[in-house]
């Protein structure tokens, strides 16, 4: 029998819409994908969603989502999908495990990846020294030298984090200023184990068998330099996980997901939250926000398909 609702994705925006939907009486099911929590689970340090004065962990903020979500009859299963058809009503879905699903109505929120430098040594190396996330692999580099790629808020945030472990901690950043908040620019300018490499880019990423040096080059002036590293953690942005869709419903040049100011697709009863379509605000609380409104819109969407059958006419759906 087909689900209600299936929500693709973990992070802040699956997971508020298991706990809207499951509050509605959708009894919705969540495909949690690889990474449970999504992104957020990988930071030591959320000190900017309400609620939490004195921060928060964000593999605890996400646990207690779904605890939360949970407690009004939400489902989980652990699972990666790997190929849906939105042709057809029911939509279809299919997971690594083998697993079959029908479903009247979906929630996409599988957010976005780790963008990777893209040079050599770094895949060679990822996992012996290259990172995409400093609260699962930090730990490792207590009295180390380690190399934080990026100028933004995650830079920043997981640079500050890096100086619990490390000796020093290295901003490599291509530009002379950075992007990230005032307040973490503050508290990093005043952390004495961080040191900022400007103007620099990664030209590769050396060691036999694990990390030690990073080649860099002056994006002015063209001047090459070594720097000696145990650890590499790069945060330079984010692609969404649209690739799923392609063909099947319309996103932008990035591959972010086209949707209505009521998070629609372009085809009735599938809905995007989160950062599979927003590629402007990029934060937790908004995630979930996201995750809050495609619920409603499913709800909408369910109800009208009771008395109308598919498709349902997305404006009635809409109101
Ligand atoms: C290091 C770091 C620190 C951050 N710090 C903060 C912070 O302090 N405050 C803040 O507000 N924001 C922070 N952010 C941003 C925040 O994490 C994101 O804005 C938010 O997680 C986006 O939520 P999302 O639900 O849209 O997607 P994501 O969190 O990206 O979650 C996507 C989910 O979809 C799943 N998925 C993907 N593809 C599939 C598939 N095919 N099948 C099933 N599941 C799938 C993934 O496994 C994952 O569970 C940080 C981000 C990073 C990387």
């Amino acid at each position: 029998m087909a689900e209600n609702v299936i929500i693709i994705g973990s992070g802040p925006a699956g997971l508020t819409a298991a706990l809207y939907t499951a509050r509605a009486n959708l009894n919705p099911l969540l495909l949690s994908g690889n990474e449970f929590g999504g992104q957020i689970a990988l930071t030591n340090e959320v000190e900017n969603y309400p609620g939490f004065p004195e921060g928060i962990t964000g593999p605890e903020l996400t646990e207690l989502m779904k605890q939360q979500a949970e407690k009004f009859g939400a489902r989980f299963e652990t699972d990666h999908v790997s190929r849906v058809d939105l042709q057809k009503h029911p939509f279809t879905l299919e997971t690594e495990n083998g697993a079959h699903y029908e479903a009247k109505s979906l929630v996409i929120a599988t957010g976005a990846s780790p963008r990777r430098l893209g040079v050599p040594g770094e895949m060679e190396l990822t996992g012996r020294g290259v990172s995409y996330c400093a609260t699962c692999d930090g730990f490792f580099f207590r009295g180390k030298q380690v190399a934080v790629i990026g100028g933004g808020d995650s830079a920043l945030q997981e640079g500050l984090f890096l100086t619990r472990f490390a000796s020093q901690v290295h901003i490599v950043h291509r530009r002379s200023e950075l992007r990230a908040q005032s307040v973490l620019q503050e508290r990093a300018r005043e952390n004495e184990k961080i040191n900022f490499v400007w103007d620099s880019v990664v030209q590769d990423i050396r060691g036999n068998g694990a990390v030690n040096m990073l080649n860099l080059v002056n994006v002015h002036t063209g001047a090459k330099s070594e720097l000696p590293v145990s650890g590499v953690f790069v945060y330079i942005g984010h692609y969404p996980n649209t690739e799923l869709f392609k063909g099947q419903l319309d996103m932008d040049d990035e591959g972010y997901l086209t949707v209505d100011e009521r998070l629609h697709t372009k085809i009735p009863g599938v809905f995007a939250a989160g950062e599979a379509h927003d590629h402007i605000f990029k934060q937790a609380i908004v995630a979930a926000g996201f995750g809050c409104m495609a619920a409603m819109e499913v709800e909408k969407f369910l109800a009208n398909l009771e008395f109308q059958g598919y498709p349902v006419n997305i404006t009635n759906a809409a109101r």
